[in-house]
């Protein structure tokens, strides 16, 4: 954690949920009625965002999308633009993650783009970064990330405009985690970064760990230097997951 930084656990269901996901949703609200000293989001399908965003209300989960657009609207089939995101009850938006990187080619020029975007609709972007397991093999994992987050951010991030989250690509979804050591030390270099290029605002900004997180490492990661939350995928299905992870920032800050 970073002392004075408000932790956030998000959550990104990625293409994963039905109407029926409502009421792991509901269950989730219900048990995150107290603070929990943290701020607590999903990120849904859009189909599901004006759904959930008619039951959030003015609750303690926020809502986010998962993607979107760098133009406000026009002849783009299939794509949403963060206005709509915004429309929809967002208040936030992922971007650059490595599925999206990967399935579909996303550079992170056009990740700065979609930011520009989201800024413009007044949402935060979370910002994606991580190396392939064959670059940390080959000792790149530091360049190859600080690079991404050089790309992927257009000046002007602020802590409420920009969250990054630190995902190891090898690590999602596959039940592995790095070191703790590897954690600090990529944490520490991408807060050295944010410092160096935002000044006073790059001490402030959220830096999640995402890759695997459950609620049997949650405590064990959040207590890491700079790391300010998690980005948690499957983990986030299911409430007594998703809460379990948020009950770990109760048991550091408690
Ligand atoms: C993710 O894809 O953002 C992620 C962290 O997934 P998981 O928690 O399932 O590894």
């Amino acid at each position: 954690m970073t002392p004075g930084v408000r932790p956030l656990v998000a959550g990104n269901w990625k293409m994963n949920g039905l109407r029926g996901s409502e009421r792991e949703f509901e269950a989730m609200l219900e048990r995150a009625r107290a603070d929990r000293g943290a701020d607590l989001m999903i990120c849904p399908p859009a189909t599901l965002l004006m759904r959930l965003s008619a039951i959030a209300g003015n609750g303690p989960i926020a809502l986010g999308g998962q993607d979107c657009h760098a133009e406000v609207s026009g002849a783009h089939t299939g794509d949403l633009s963060a206005e709509m995101l915004a429309d929809a009850g967002a208040t936030a938006v992922i971007l650059g993650h490595s599925e999206r990187r990967q399935d579909h080619g996303e550079t992170s020029a056009q990740v700065a783009a979609k930011v520009e975007a989201a800024w413009r609709a007044g949402l935060t972007a979370i910002v994606c970064v991580g190396e392939t397991e064959a670059e940390r093999d080959e000792g790149r994992a530091v360049e190859v990330v600080l690079g991404q987050l050089q790309g992927s951010v257009p000046e002007g991030a602020t802590h409420e405009t920009l969250v990054v989250a630190y995902e190891p690509v090898w690590a999602i979804g596959t039940g592995r985690t790095p070191t703790a050591e590897d954690v600090r030390e990529m944490h520490s270099r991408q807060r050295e970064g944010l410092k160096a290029r935002f000044g006073k605002a790059g001490e402030a900004i959220r830096i999640l760990y995402g890759g695997s997180v459950k609620p049997a490492n949650a405590a064990e990661l959040m207590a890491i230097a700079n790391v300010d939350g998690a980005l948690v995928g499957g983990a986030s299905l299911k409430a007594d997951d998703f809460m379990g992870i948020a009950a770990a920032y109760e048991t550091l800050s408690g």
